[in-house]
């Protein structure tokens, strides 16, 4: 059985700036008309009912979060629900430069920042643009701030970044940061994913010449990163390996789609449909039974993910990652 299920990731947008190879289908894909978004008023709301069946950290992603307008207001209303604790954002950091004091004024302090390469050339390539100096200026912009703890999410890819991994493990070294090494999830083309999947025990042994690494607990909300320290480091580094050391007994979270799909597992299809019940009228108490079904439905564990088990493969760029 699943823990306590105490975070939700809200997806706020299904649009993104960034054209991730792994994230977005190849053929792009059909954004959702207007409408058929949640509004904040009605994500607010839904964060309220969350609150009362347990949650307690909400998660902004996307598509990319801050190219909705009215992100930041919306972000300051979610802090503001009573019952939620903490409230983190995940951005892939194109317009962080720009908003880092902005989003700081709302009272956020919990940055995820999506990157897999510290080269810009290799940025290009795998995102397809060209904004690695706006990230890092974001980045630096953030710390310089304060936000804290700032993550750098980096999805390791075989033959792509993983001539990276002991320079991203550096960072750690001068800036408290927290550097999280993700294993490539089966997601969008099979081939694609066979192609550059890397499993996190060669992760960690391309990683050993750092040293032994000291375990750091974390807090009950954390999800399912193993995180660590290298003696005399500042900042902390974490394995999430998603596909090679299935976490389903340990993952405590559901994700909101944009479009109003409450999603009890990343990897299996059942979604609840709780933007109909919620734009019919539904009562708060109607809305918290469909949070505590999605919840019930986390508790059938299954198999780690495989492309076949999940076909049709996830869409991050829908669900939120
Ligand atoms: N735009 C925001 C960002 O970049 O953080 C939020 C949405 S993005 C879909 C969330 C995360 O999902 C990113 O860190 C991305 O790298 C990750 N992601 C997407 N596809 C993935 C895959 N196949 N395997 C592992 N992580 C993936």
């Amino acid at each position: 059985m699943p823990g306590q299920i105490n975070y939700l990731r809200v997806s706020i947008t299904d649009r993104c700036n960034l054209r991730c190879f792994y994230c977005t289908p190849w053929d792009g894909w059909e954004k959702l008309p207007a409408p058929e978004i949640l509004r904040y008023e009605e994500l607010l709301r839904l964060a309220g009912v969350a609150a009362g069946v347990g949650i307690r950290k909400v998660r902004v992603t996307g598509g990319e979060p801050l190219v909705r307008r009215g992100a930041l207001e919306f972000i300051r209303g979610l802090q503001q629900v009573p019952g939620i604790e903490e409230v983190c954002l995940t951005t892939n950091g194109v317009r962080l430069a720009e908003l880092a004091p902005d989003l700081l004024a709302t009272g956020l302090r919990h940055l995820n920042l999506s990157l897999d390469t510290l080269r810009r050339d290799r940025y290009r390539e795998l995102t397809g643009s060209d904004h690695f100096n706006d990230v890092m200026a974001g980045l630096e912009r953030a710390a310089a701030l304060g936000f804290k703890p700032i993550k750098i999410n980096c999805v390791v890819l075989k033959d792509l970044n993983d001539d990276e991994l002991l320079d991203f493990a550096r960072l750690t070294r001068d800036h408290p940061f927290q550097v999280r090494f993700i294993e490539f999830m089966p997601t969008v083309d099979e081939a694609l994913w066979r192609r550059h999947f890397l499993p996190m025990a060669e992760i960690r042994r391309r990683l050993a010449g750092l040293g032994p690494l000291d375990a750091v607990t974390a807090p009950a909300t954390a999800g399912p990163a193993r995180t660590f320290r290298v003696p005399g480091f500042r900042g902390e580094l974490g394995f999430i390996s998603s596909v090679s050391d299935h976490h389903c007994p340990t993952c405590n979270r559901l994700r909101l789609t944009a479009a109003g799909w409450l999603r009890p597992c990343l990897f299996a299809a059942p979604e609840l449909d709780i933007k109909g019940p919620l734009r019919q009228g539904a009562s708060d108490a109607a809305l918290a039974q469909l949070f505590r079904e999605a919840i019930r439905l986390k508790g059938c564990v299954s198999p780690a993910p495989t492309l076949a088990s999940v076909w049709p493969p996830p869409s991050m760029v829908n669900i939120g990652g």
